[in-house]
């Protein structure tokens, strides 16, 4: 990898690590069970095809998950996310969740609920998960297929999520703003705002490949709204907006200009949580698949990972000028998706401003508090 405006990773001193150790606490994981789905979302940053011989050999065995799962309860998890891909995908779905719950951690469940059986809502019945989040593509066959890339697809969904919601498995709908679907975004809003009274909410913010497949990461970029369509849709949505606008003074911070540090972690990865790839390697969090942040725990321990190899990443400091001068200074990061990780995935490289993410944070600063335009120094 071409980082070299990365310091490479330095061994931490003892007691600076013994001392980060004792802070830090974990609460929750994320396992990546497949990254195959049955599903071929236009957007989606990680889908392979769900018979993909390749992918389906290199996925951890239940004995590797189990392993993994028993080394997070050492280290005091509460809660487990099963992600994929499709997860239900996997033939020893049961045994992973019943596995998890066994050990008793919460669950959480994320499917597209295409796949869903009256034998899973029976199993969900007798071993409730925390919930079942769920996202919504379409409300119509004609848009919901054309993300989902799969005849048949919608009706399987509207089943699926009927079985649910009617056996009161606690679900949860979210929703992805998509060149494809923004002309139907209120109605998906309204269609699940009406099943799941408590929590709704979309993203406009769609990530890049993990692979780094150039085809599927311009068809990614074709499905991404311009900022200023992005904003008009948060102005649409009342509880969102007004939501942004009264964390507004905490979001904006003209005197974050002055603070500016080298490190290239400014946020919470590592903190509390982790991620494991469908094929067993930790992550600092979903996005963050650069080489030197990623630890293979097929050839080492999780406590290693969270206590040794966390720490040493987050003391990664940057070189790249115009990243101090820019990022690391913003005082709208807060209303960027910028980070190291989407950095990476966008510009091979952990350090590099991403002019998208700019101008859309901008707009939305813009949107929010107009008074702090000319204090914003950081153009896009
Ligand atoms: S359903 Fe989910 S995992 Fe499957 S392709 Fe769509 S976004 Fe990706
Ligand atoms: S990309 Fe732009 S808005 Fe985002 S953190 Fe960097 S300077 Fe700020």
């Amino acid at each position: 990898m071409q980082d070299s405006f990365v310091e490479p990773l330095k061994l931490l001193e003892l007691p600076v690590w013994e001392k980060i150790k004792n802070e830090r606490r974990l609460i929750s994981f994320d396992l990546e069970i497949t990254a195959r789905c049955n599903n071929n979302c236009r957007h989606c940053y990680i889908n392979l095809p769900a018979k993909d011989k390749r992918t389906k050999e290199k996925e951890m065995s239940l004995a590797q998950i189990k392993n993994i799962v028993e080394q997070a309860i050492e280290l005091r998890a509460l809660w487990c996310l099963i992600t994929g891909g499709e997860p239900l995908l996997r033939e020893d779905f049961f045994d992973i969740y019943l596995y998890l719950k066994k050990k008793g951690l919460l669950i959480s469940v994320f499917t597209n609920a295409t796949l869903i059986t009256e034998e899973h809502i029976k199993f969900f019945k007798r071993y409730p998960p925390r919930d079942i989040e769920v996202t919504v593509y379409g409300v119509t066959e004609e848009t919901y297929e054309k993300v989902t890339r799969n005849p048949g697809s919608c009706d399987a969904f509207m089943d699926g999520l009927e079985l649910l919601l009617k056996n009161k498995v606690k679900v949860r709908l979210k929703a992805m703003a998509l060149r494809s679907n923004v002309h139907e975004l209120t109605a998906i809003s309204q269609f699940c705002r009406q099943r799941t009274k408590d929590y709704f909410r979309f993203d406009p913010f769609l990530h890049l490949r993990f692979d780094a497949d150039i085809k599927r990461n311009e068809e990614i970029k074709s499905e991404r709204l311009l900022p200023k369509e992005i904003v008009t849709i948060e102005k649409n949505d009342p509880e969102r907006f007004q939501a942004l606008e009264k964390g507004c003074d905490g979001l904006i911070n003209p005197d974050f200009a002055h603070f500016g540090c080298d490190h290239l972690f400014n946020c919470g990865t590592g903190n509390g949580s982790f991620t494991v790839s469908y094929d067993g390697f930790f992550r600092l969090c979903s996005s963050l698949w650069h080489p030197d942040c990623i630890y293979d725990l097929k050839k080492g321990m999780l406590a290693e990972a969270w206590h040794k190899f966390v720490p040493q990443v987050r003391g990664m400091r940057s070189k790249r000028d115009d990243f101090l001068k820019k990022c690391r200074v913003c005082p709208i990061i807060n209303l960027c998706i910028w980070c190291p990780a989407h950095s990476y995935l966008e510009t091979a490289e952990l350090d590099n401003p991403v002019d998208y993410f700019c101008k859309v944070a901008h707009a939305r600063s813009e949107s929010l508090a107009p008074q702090f335009r000319p204090s914003i120094a950081t153009q896009p």
